[in-house]
């Protein structure tokens, strides 16, 4: 029988491959749609995801969310996840460990969700995914690597940007060029004007 997205998640939720599964209160896929043009994988659930159950609901999420519905992109145009499904405590960064342990999931995620267009959030997704634990991410930034038919970008963390607000004109920029990207590769309606970037600074939780 075919591997379905149920048979996904279910394995997500009994996973036990590293340690983070002792002190996880819930398992974090995804949200968005299961199936979506553009993938956006930041580092790891935080307490909010931990509570919630879903990636980038606390305060680094709603920022993102603002980028994201400025341009117009909703639910059905993203998968949200991230390097690891379960929150490292004290919201460190994951080991090399448990990233790898979490790899084949990732792995079946993104053969599910057929990106086209793949926004890595941070350096802790850049480096997972290239290799790279020595290029700042503001050097890489902002252009695309383009790898097995995916258009890769790695951008600022949302989390940063609440740290340095001077930088989300930068992140704002990047979700642009992504925005762009999917409407020439025919995979949304072009922009017709181009949008104001959002100000505003979402509550703590
Ligand atoms: N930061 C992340 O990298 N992921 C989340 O889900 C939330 C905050």
């Amino acid at each position: 029988m075919a591997y379905t997205w149920k048979d996904f998640m279910n394995e997500c939720e009994n996973c036990q491959a590293c340690d983070l599964a002792k002190t996880r209160k819930n398992v974090v896929v995804y949200r968005g749609a299961v199936e979506a043009p553009l993938m956006l994988i930041g580092e790891g659930p935080g307490a909010n995801e931990d509570e919630e159950g879903l990636p980038f609901v606390g305060q680094a999420g709603r920022l993102l969310s603002l980028l994201l519905d400025a341009y117009d992109l909703e639910a059905k145009d993203y998968h949200i996840c991230n390097v690891v499904k379960c929150r490292p405590p004290e919201n460190r960064v994951p080991t090399i460990d448990e990233a790898h342990a979490c790899k084949p999931l990732l792995a079946k995620q993104i053969r599910f969700a057929k990106p086209k267009v793949i926004v890595l959030l941070g350096k802790t997704a850049y480096t997972f995914f290239t290799g790279d634990n020595i290029t700042p991410i503001s050097k890489v930034r902002g252009q695309f690597i383009e790898k097995n038919g995916y258009y890769i970008m790695p951008t600022f963390h949302p989390a940063y940007i609440l740290r340095n607000n001077n930088e989300r004109v930068t992140l704002w920029r990047d979700i642009g060029l992504v925005r762009n990207k999917l409407s020439e590769l025919g995979l949304g309606e072009p922009l017709r004007t181009l949008p104001e970037m959002p100000t505003e600074r979402p509550k703590k939780s």
